[in-house]
């Protein structure tokens, strides 16, 4: 019998457009061919906040998204606040390597590196391709050297807006292997 493949539950954590949401979830089933939940909207736990910084703690959130994950293979909780790492200034979005829990921030991804509003095609682009990076090391992917490819690293906006929104053919062929074969080992 085939397996099924695994669900992916998109969080919204404190206040979003639907659209947004809905977007994302098209390209992540249309690329990743995995069915896809949108969840009711969460609230940003306060204890992730980090006073001195005015940002969450991405760290944290992902811990609390965790939480979410028994029914599903990968949460990808989406928030419109600020989120950052210790060594970091701000992140766009954090993963669990090989774990359940992926996060992304619409924070800085509406606005060019002059500040001016982006459109909102490119907006949704930036918010899809993080969401497709950060999926990625979920299922155990690491940055990619292939310029053609979501998993390429890239803390700045134009590097972001340089990558495409698909994955190399390694990087999909690994993927694909990763998302059956760990519903595979979970049946057994
Ligand atoms: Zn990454
Ligand atoms: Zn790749």
């Amino acid at each position: 019998m085939p397996a099924q493949p695994p669900t992916i539950l998109i969080l919204p954590l404190g206040r979003l457009e639907t659209l947004v949401l809905r977007v994302v979830a098209g390209y992540i089933q249309g690329i990743l061919k995995v069915p896809v939940d949108i969840g009711e909207t969460v609230e940003v736990p306060q204890e992730t906040y980090i006073p001195d910084r005015h940002q969450y703690d991405a760290g944290l959130l992902i811990r609390f998204l965790r939480e979410f994950a028994p029914s599903y293979r990968c949460v990808l909780g989406i928030t419109s606040v600020d989120i950052t790492l210790p060594i970091f200034t701000h992140v766009f979005g954090e993963a669990e390597l090989g774990g359940h829990a992926a996060l992304v921030s619409t924070y800085r991804l509406g606005k060019d590196t002059h500040g001016r509003r982006v459109t909102d095609a490119v907006f949704y682009e930036r918010v899809a391709k993080v969401a497709l990076h950060e999926i990625g090391h979920v299922f155990s992917l690491y940055h990619c050297g292939d310029g053609k490819c979501v998993m390429r690293f890239s803390a700045k906006l134009d590097g972001l807006d340089e990558i495409p929104l698909y994955f190399c053919d390694r990087c999909y062929f690994l993927l694909r292997r990763m998302i059956f074969r760990n519903r595979a080992g979970e049946d057994t």
